[in-house]
């Protein structure tokens, strides 16, 4: 906190923790910054008060660090000025506890009940406010010396004056073949979920470059993709922020609940990408959000219990998909006094959904049948009982029963599946894409100057494997890690050791690797 020497970061009220761009210009006293509305309701207080005769409690230095000469409790002073008086003061007392109790909503009060709730409450008592209502404008005691003066609070860089600049420029957004063709070197298959998703991406951009060119306004492309498991989803999103150079925040939504509950706020998403923009305002709006899970937050099928907390997750949402400001915590996942909160505009944020649906499935089934069944095509009604990828016919009525409410999947325009991955697309993932796996142990072992090759097989008995674990890509990572350690380690024990080549048979745990040693 305090007056910052940087000026590229904004002042934080020292009170409610709002940055200047949101509260308006700071007062600045010594080291510390104060807003017009705190500074005006702290004005307010003090006027209000009846010094006369009484001491009042300006702020709880009691739980302080520090002692405060002329405060608290274990001042002699007020207690003398205490004595005598108690049972006037017992009266006030209750008084005043009937109505915090009353009120609970505002910060003062929430600070003078946390006052009574100290074990020193007896001693308090006898301070004596008489004629005064006993408040506590501020409890020191919670604030750190660094978080008082400077230290570690996290700080909002502050907002580029007037037209700001596209993170992008319209000239630098790679055309949509441009983007599918840099994704088709890293994820494998999946070609019409790359082709939705270059296009959604070329057209996001281009709307955030040319925000106001005229009166078209050209609608928000937020995405949902629906796909098992490790089908690459969440890489699909990384690869794309990397490409074009914008901060990406993946976040899980199972972990966001209303607020008041335990849990994060639906703003942490976005304090999420305000971290990864390094607090950089303007750089956050344009950024990626990634929710996974999506389908955590379906309302409940179960039509018996009243379970609506997924709802109004969902609810909750829809404002931060369609564009709004949200003020959200800095470096924290919920809002709270000790946290300061900044304005982030959502507009230009491009939210991209995703998640397993598995149920899904089903309904979509359902509804197959139904149509097959009716007329001709009655013969063909268990056509899609072994279909894998029946996720792909997805409509929004699907969704809709799925438990998702109109008026979020009307926010995610673009809908899109991703195919199960095969047998086939598995080999191809540890052997083509640009950080292949085996490339990566290919590169560890050639420094050693040692060559590592993986026969056909080999690949083919991995990927089998990972078929079994039927959590898709993720899988293969775990099992080539595990028969690999032995090769890591025992290979440059020897330095005669020029070519290792791993078999299926090694891979089946029936026999060893090929060893070939250097010829001289
Ligand atoms: P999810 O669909 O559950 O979000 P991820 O995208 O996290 O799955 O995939 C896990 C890992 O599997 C990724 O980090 C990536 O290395 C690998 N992977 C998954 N799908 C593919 C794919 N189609 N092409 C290349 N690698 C993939």
């Amino acid at each position: 906190m305090g007056t910052n020497e940087n000026k590229d970061y904004e002042d934080v009220c020292m009170i409610c923790h709002r940055t200047e761009s949101v509260a308006g210009k700071m007062y600045k006293m010594g080291g510390m910054c104060v807003c017009p509305d705190c500074m005006r309701t702290s004005m307010d207080m003090l006027n209000n008060i009846d010094l006369g005769g009484g001491n009042f409690n300006f702020g709880n230095f009691a739980g302080g660090p520090w002692p405060m000469p002329g405060f608290g409790p274990g001042n002699n002073q007020a207690k003398a000025a205490a004595e005598g008086e108690n049972a006037a003061d017992q009266q006030v007392e209750k008084a005043e506890e009937d109505k915090s109790a009353d009120d609970s909503a505002t910060k003062t009060d929430d600070l003078s009940k946390n006052d009574e709730n100290k074990p020193d409450e007896g001693e308090k008592k006898e301070e004596g406010n008489r004629g005064v209502p006993r408040f506590s404008f501020l409890n020191l005691g919670d604030f750190g010396p660094e978080m008082l003066f400077g230290g570690n609070r996290p700080k909002v860089k502050k907002r580029t004056e007037g037209e700001r600049k596209p993170l992008v420029e319209l000239k630098d957004i790679p055309a949509p073949h441009k983007i599918k063709e840099e994704l088709d070197q890293y994820v494998v298959g999946q070609e019409h979920a790359k082709k939705v998703m270059s296009v959604a991406v070329y057209n996001h951009y281009k709307r955030v470059a040319t925000d106001t060119m005229d009166d078209i306004q050209i609608e928000k492309s937020n995405m949902l993709l629906i796909g098992p498991t490790g089908s690459g989803k969440t890489y699909l999103v990384k690869t794309l922020a990397k490409m074009l150079n914008v901060p990406l925040a993946i976040t899980d939504a199972t972990s966001l609940t209303e607020a008041g509950y335990i849990g994060d706020d639906i703003e942490s998403v976005v304090s999420k990408l305000l971290a990864a923009a390094d607090n950089d305002v303007d750089k956050a709006e344009q950024g990626i959000i990634f929710i996974d899970e999506i389908d955590k937050i379906a309302k409940k099928q179960n039509h018996n219990s009243r379970d609506v907390s997924g709802e109004s997750v969902q609810q909750g949402m829809l404002k931060l998909l369609e564009g709004s400001d949200i003020e959200v915590p800095v470096g924290a996942s919920s809002k709270n006094v000790m946290v300061p909160t900044t304005t982030v505009n959502t507009r230009n944020i491009l939210f991209i959904c995703g998640g397993a649906f598995s149920e899904l499935d089903e309904i979509i089934k359902r509804r197959l049948k139904k149509q097959t069944s009716i007329g001709f095509n009655a013969e063909l009604k268990d056509k899609f009982d072994n279909e894998k990828n029946i996720h792909l016919q997805v409509t929004i009525e699907d969704l809709k029963k799925f438990g998702m409410i109109p008026e979020f999947i009307g926010r995610l325009p673009m809908i899109c599946g991703l195919e199960s991955l095969t047998e086939e697309m598995l080999v191809n993932i540890l052997k083509e894409p640009k950080n292949a796996i085996i490339k990566q142990y290919q590169k560890l072992l050639r420094l050693d100057e040692v060559d590592l090759q993986f026969t056909e097989g080999a690949l083919k008995a991995i990927a089998q494997k990972a078929m079994e674990k039927d959590t898709g890509a993720r899988a293969l990572r775990a099992i080539i890690d595990e028969f690999m350690l032995d090769i890591m380690y025992e290979i440059p024990k020897d330095e005669n050791i020029g070519k290792v080549t791993i078999t299926e048979d090694y891979i089946n745990k029936k026999g060893g690797p090929i060893i070939e040693l250097r010829s001289e």
